[in-house]
């Protein structure tokens, strides 16, 4: 059996009410022990990983990514995309169901759980779809894709318009233990428009998706879930007006949980100004006061988990090639507006972006800057999202399942999306500088992301 002595790491478990330096010991899939640093001797044969000043923490989770596979082998798959996961830190992805073809049947929920099993990096969990087709016209065979593994449901890429449909959904999701993810978008009101209503969608000369179109949605769906007594979860909460919206509902009792994503806590929409449509994602990228606001949420508690969204896209997707000078980093070179066909590029233009490899080392620029302690970033992204798909107890407690992620806190480094373990590159991060990030990556005891190992494959840096 191989063991792991992880040595004077300050270990912060808040489920075992543990912020403080400790010696952990590996042994198989699952913690051994836990004692006082130092405290530890290690028999021959096992591995020291000597951790003074780095974090060891429960391994992150993220409840909403894209790893495009079945359907796009040429955005993602589901051995890059959980290389990419293992690279930030996460031993947990939960991967969205807009796939080709839909996971709205078991058959594809086995295939992307067994696909991950041989892969053996993360573990991967399915959200299944909650209406076949992604059409939100009939409830998909929730029972089936849950029998089949799927822990989460969600037509994510697609809001539900139909409150009836949605209702059954809510209830059917709920019989089963589990929760419904929404995105929550009035097309009759956004119509799908990329950029955030307001002075950067009226500079580009472009149709604005105002906020309304998010918390009205939000406001119908909380109703409903509080109706129906069932649980729900809202992805990507992008609005102020939202976060009033599902406060209000929390403090009467509605179980909801939401979550946000790393570029709306850290970009407002003047980085489509400056990125074109390496900024552009549904929702879309808000005002100044949304992003205060969502970060002011995190540290109280409205937001619960922070989740990348990982939507990889390829240069073609994201029409590069058409809005080429269009934007430039440092200030758009041309005013006062794109022309009729650099608007229709924007428009067409995939949304999304990556975020795999960044969201822990965005986040921790808010444990930098004290909106959150590190505690409460372990509760945004393990514990939260774990409960959120009914993982179990997230913590490092002897006999716990070893998933582990060890974080330099201090250790600077710059996005280079050509390093990417993605096989997409659509990142709003890029040459931003960095501090923290995860060294190292354990899922139930194996190493399956060693950052040194990593720079060794890479040729130095
Ligand atoms: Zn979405």
């Amino acid at each position: 059996m191989t063991a792991l002595l992880i040595a004077k790491a300050r270990l912060i478990d808040p489920l075992a009410g543990i912020d403080g330096t400790r010696d952990l010991l590996v042994e198989g899939a699952a913690v051994k022990a836990v004692a006082p640093a130092g405290s530890l001797v290690p028999e021959p044969g096992v591995l020291v990983f000597e951790a003074a000043g780095l974090w060891v923490m429960p391994g992150l989770v993220d409840p909403h990514v894209h790893l495009r596979d079945p359907g796009f082998p040429e955005k993602e798959t589901i051995e890059s995309g959980l290389k990419a996961a293992a690279a930030g830190g996460f031993t947990t992805v939960a991967a969205m169901a807009n796939t080709a073809p839909v996971n709205d049947h078991p058959e594809v929920t086995a295939y992307m759980q067994e696909k991950a099993r041989l892969a053996g990096g993360a573990k991967l969990v399915a959200v299944a779809a909650l209406s076949e087709g992604l059409e939100g016209k009939r409830v998909a065979g929730l029972r089936a894709m849950a029998q089949a593994g799927a822990r989460l449901f969600s037509d994510d890429g697609l809001p539900v318009d139909d409150p009836e449909l949605l209702r059954q959904a809510l209830i059917a999701a709920a019989e089963l233990g589990r929760v419904a993810s929404l995105h929550e978008e009035d097309r009759g009101l956004g119509r799908l428009a990329p950029v955030n209503a307001g002075r950067v969608a009226q500079a580009l000369g472009v149709e604005g998706s105002p906020p309304e179109a998010e918390w009205r949605r939000v406001a119908r769906d909380l109703a409903l879930a509080e109706q129906a007594r069932t649980p729900v979860h809202i992805a990507h909460v992008s609005t102020r007006e939202s976060l009033a919206v599902i406060a209000r509902a929390k403090a009467a009792g509605v179980a909801v949980t939401c979550e946000a994503t790393p570029h709306h806590l850290s970009l407002d929409d003047s980085a489509v100004l400056r990125l074109g449509t390496m900024a552009k994602m549904a929702p879309p990228l808000r005002s100044p006061a949304d992003v205060e606001a969502l970060r002011r949420a995190l540290a109280d508690g409205t937001v619960d988990m922070i989740a990348s969204d990982h939507a990889p896209h390829d240069a073609a997707a994201k029409r590069l090639a058409e809005l080429e000078g269009a934007f430039v980093d440092g200030g758009r070179t041309r005013l006062p507006a794109l022309s009729a066909a650099e608007r229709a590029a924007l428009g067409a233009a995939a949304n999304g972006v990556v975020g795999l490899e960044t969201a822990l080392g965005i986040a921790l620029v808010l444990v930098h800057a004290g909106v959150i302690s590190p505690a409460r970033l372990v509760e945004l992204m393990a514990i939260n999202p774990a409960r959120l798909l009914r993982l179990g107890r997230t913590s490092l407690a002897p006999r716990m399942p070893a998933d582990i992620t060890v974080v330099d806190p201090l250790l600077e480094w710059t996005v280079e999306p050509g390093r990417f373990f993605s096989k997409s590159r659509n990142t709003p991060f890029a040459g931003l500088t960095l501090k923290g990030r995860a060294v190292l990556t354990i899922v139930e005891g194996r190493v399956v992301y060693d950052l040194l190992a990593a720079t060794r494959q890479h040729g130095g840096g």
